[in-house]
């Protein structure tokens, strides 16, 4: 069942420039399409989805005035790609900012929330005098936290540490603790003992090499932005402030993308069309020809000149069958990934003792509790909520607490209620309550993880034309995905 062969390939090719594939119809692939038919005007892109609805993993609803993100809620503008794509598709006139009146985050200490100290910035305290005054550290904790500025740096810096070691060595147990780990778990879903600091938060290291400290690199920044000097580095997060969204939802931002695409002859959306395997297509004498064939489940295969992977390493690996790609596969497969699941739910904002005057609550490790966080979504974002009352996302599992995804929708829903009542003082069960899980969806960047991100660039290389993208490579974050996405396409392009 192939409509492959060199024939087919050079009558589909004539006169078209390249034919593209691209598997996969979340924010990463919908980004490489689009880069690349806006990029080259002879390039025509066929999009395989295997669902029936594109953006994978970003997902928006409404309901009763609600608006509410399943998925994602916003992206960071300090990393390029998100803008970069809202510029190009007209659409950054959609973004808005966080609402500055909540602009603060809390932690759980002792059961009760407390204010991130001001200016804490996942590690970092902008604001070290802030540090004096917090409930969060003991006064041990403090003063080891704030002797980070005399902490000598590592010898060997080029070695991959964890993120947890990083902090313990240069700002004590509490601050890991109480700290670092809720704040940077609530983001990578990580056990902060195996997560890779380079591979993550690199600036950090550059940090701790360049001024000796964090807490010194942090202040002598500060200082020279305040001095204007700093306007490049600021870059697109001045235009936006530190984290954005769009207006309606990232669904929109979906909605716009697709119907960019749709507005081009050359670009072919394929949704209920999964790819089920990828191999070079074979010439007449049967051996491996510079072109790629994607098998879809029934229906007849398709062959292109490059193909863009944009699915996750363990489903990419799944498509390369051929023994060609054992070693690439098992590479791939080397990524590990956590599961997670959103439990969106809404309220009157008079059912909580609680102010819930934030942009949401992270719960540290030693707090035992059965949540990750609780991000207080329609106080970060304005319109997410009718008057009076409020949207909760309340993130459960991640790598350090999988069983508990093991247990049914009603018993998440169950257990997450009560701890709402125990943690913000919620007095009365939620109007809306539902469970989103993400089973295997947020790649674990453990120590070694550029290292393994290498390994497999090297083994990709004899594979001219196949374009690995997404979240699972340099960063775990929409802008991340969206410049790897495009990142491919212009690969692609210049291969030409
Ligand atoms: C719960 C959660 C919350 C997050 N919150 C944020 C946030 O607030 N901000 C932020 O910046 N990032 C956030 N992220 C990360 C962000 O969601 C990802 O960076 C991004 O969505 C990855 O997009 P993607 O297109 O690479 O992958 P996906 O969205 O997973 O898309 C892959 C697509 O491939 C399709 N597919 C699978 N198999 C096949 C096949 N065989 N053939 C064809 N298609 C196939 C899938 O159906 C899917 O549509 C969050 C992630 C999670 C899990």
């Amino acid at each position: 069942m192939t409509t492959g062969g060199p024939e087919t390939m050079s009558q589909q090719s004539a006169g078209s420039g390249r034919r593209v594939a691209v598997i996969g119809g979340g924010i990463t692939g919908l980004s490489a399409a689009q880069r690349l038919i806006s990029s080259d005007p002879s390039v025509t892109v066929v999009l395989f989805e295997a669902t029936e609805r594109f953006g994978g993993i970003i997902r928006t609803e409404q309901s009763d005035g609600f608006l509410m993100e399943l998925g994602p809620d916003s992206f960071i503008t300090n990393k390029p790609g998100g803008i970069q794509l809202c510029d190009d598709i007209g659409f950054s006139e959609e973004l808005i900012p966080t609402d500055g009146e909540f602009r603060r985050s809390l932690v759980l200490r002792k059961g009760k929330p407390q204010l991130v100290p001001e200016g804490f910035m996942l590690m970092a305290p902008a604001k070290p005098w802030k540090i004096a005054t917090t409930p969060v550290l003991s006064v041990a904790g403090k003063i080891r936290l704030l002797r980070e500025a005399f902490v000598r740096p590592k010898n060997n810096p080029d070695e991959d540490e964890s993120l947890a070691d990083f902090v313990r060595r240069r700002f004590g147990r509490q601050a890991l603790d109480r700290l670092v780990q809720p704040l940077v778990g609530g983001i990578y879903t990580s056990d902060p003992e195996k997560l890779s600091l380079k591979a993550t938060l690199p600036r950090f290291i550059e940090m701790e090499q360049q001024y000796g400290s964090v807490i010194r690199a942090t202040l002598t920044e500060q200082r020279r932005k305040k001095e204007g000097q700093s306007e490049a580095e600021s870059g697109s997060g001045a235009r936006y402030g530190l984290f954005a969204t769009p207006r309606n939802g990232l669904g929109s931002l979906i909605d716009r993308v697709v119907e960019t695409l749709r507005q081009s002859d050359r670009v072919t959306l394929r949704s209920n069309t999964a790819a089920s395997s990828l191999s070079r297509n074979p010439v007449g004498d049967g051996t491996a020809g510079s072109s790629w064939k994607v098998s879809l489940a029934n229906v007849p295969d398709e062959v292109f000149d490059a193909v863009i992977l944009t699915l996750p390493t363990y489903k990419a690996a799944d498509l390369l069958h051929d023994d060609r790609y054992t070693d690439l596969a098992q590479a791939l497969r080397a990524i590990e990934y956590a599961s997670s699941a959103v439990v969106v739910t809404t309220h009157r904002i008079s059912d909580f003792r609680h102010s819930l005057d934030a942009f949401g609550l992270v719960v540290p490790a030693i707090e035992n509790r059965k949540v990750l966080a609780v991000s207080f979504t329609s106080r970060k974002f304005p319109g997410r909520a009718p008057e009076g009352h409020v949207l909760l996302r309340t993130f459960v599992g991640g790598a350090m607490q999988p069983e508990l995804l093991e247990q049914s929708d009603s018993e998440i829903t169950e257990f997450v209620h009560q701890e709402l009542s125990a943690m913000l003082g919620m007095t009365a069960t939620p109007a809306f309550s539902q469970v989103v899980r993400y089973r295997r969806a947020m790649p674990q960047y453990h120590v070694g993880h550029l290292a393994r991100v290498a390994e497999i660039e090297r083994l990709a290389v004899p594979h001219m034309g196949l374009h690995l993208a997404g979240s699972a490579y340099f960063g775990v974050g929409l802008p991340d995905s969206i410049a790897s996405g495009r990142a491919a396409a212009d690969q692609i392009l210049h291969d030409s």
